[in-house]
């Protein structure tokens, strides 16, 4: 019935973009990986794209967006849709949102890239059936997507969870943290980034029993626990290249220790379904920016698309 529905895309990430077109089926018709270089190369291997498959298919009814940030979020801001200032080296300052509009010509939905994998979860993984969750990516950097009552949370602009302060893990004094902007934050600590930097090695490279898992256990734990607290979500679903599947036991026995017992944060708390792992796949993020489409062009979301 929505086959004829042409809905687009994008998932802007600091290495590649995932652009993609589907029917209102949520069958992808086309698809295309491009390396994130210089914004200029970059959009233009876009535009390229989706002037591509406007030629084969027609225009798109709407094209969503989820991509790496900050991301100005705020409609009435000067630099609405703009990456502000990200680390990244030629894309602070980009606006994504006003270029993206011009190339598809069509309404277009901006979010982050977190937000974007947690509306794929939402639908299609671990998030489904769930209105208020968070959805963690422990990778280069941290980021965190929060869905309250079912839609991405934001206010004067989104959330950056990934830069809380956090406790250090006991005995990890030498190390300075690896965020730019604040050194030893949560990121600065935790990422696959920081890893990296403290042990010498790549995380996915190290064994199970090197010191580096605790360490790593202790601060995803503690962000869980400050999410816990703040927002008491029904579940924290966390990814990324860090994310080892030998880890996920160990942040759960670490959030249950600083959770300490209190009674709001851990009634009815049944740890091995709290936190939990991505199982949308790796093309969540693609399938969440083609669902914001859909949602734009509709008014609701896809109920039946089969990924
Ligand atoms: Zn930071």
């Amino acid at each position: 019935m929505t086959q004829t529905l042409l809905l687009g895309g994008v998932e802007a990430g600091g290495t590649k973009f995932v652009c993609g077109v589907a029917d209102g089926d949520g069958r992808i018709l086309e698809q295309v990986r491009i390396a994130t270089t210089t914004p200029d190369e970059t959009l233009a291997a876009v535009d390229a794209f989706f002037a591509g498959t406007a030629a084969a298919h027609g225009p798109l009814a709407a094209l969503g967006v989820g991509s790496f940030g900050p991301l100005s979020l705020r409609p009435d801001a000067p630099d609405y849709g703009a990456i502000t200032t990200t680390p990244k080296p030629g894309w602070s300052g980009a606006n994504l949102l006003s270029h993206l509009r011009r190339t598809a010509d069509t309404p277009t939905v901006l979010t982050t890239d977190v937000n974007g994998s947690a509306v794929g979860e939402r639908l299609f993984g671990s998030g489904r059936g769930l209105d208020s969750f968070c959805y963690v990516t422990v990778g280069t950097g941290v980021g965190v997507g929060v869905m309250i009552d079912g839609r991405p949370h934001g206010g004067a602009n989104h959330p950056e969870a990934g830069h809380i302060r956090t406790p250090r893990a006991e005995g990890d004094t030498a190390f300075p943290g690896a965020c730019p902007f604040h050194g030893d934050c949560l990121e600065g600590l935790a990422s696959g980034s920081a890893m990296q930097m403290r042990w010498g090695a790549p995380a996915e490279t190290l064994p199970q029993d090197h010191p580096a898992w605790a360490m790593a256990a202790h601060y995803v734990a503690s962000l869980c626990a400050n999410l816990t607290y703040v927002l008491r979500p029904q579940r924290i679903i966390i990814g990324g290249g860090v994310m080892q599947p030998h880890l996920y036991d160990k942040v759960r026995r670490a959030l249950i220790q600083q959770l300490g017992g209190y009674d709001a944060s851990v009634r009815g708390l049944d740890m091995d379904d709290y936190i939990a792992a991505p199982s949308a796949g790796a093309s969540a993020g693609l399938y969440g920016a083609l669902a914001l489409a859909y949602r734009e062009a509709t008014g609701d979301w896809p109920t039946d698309w089969m990924i």
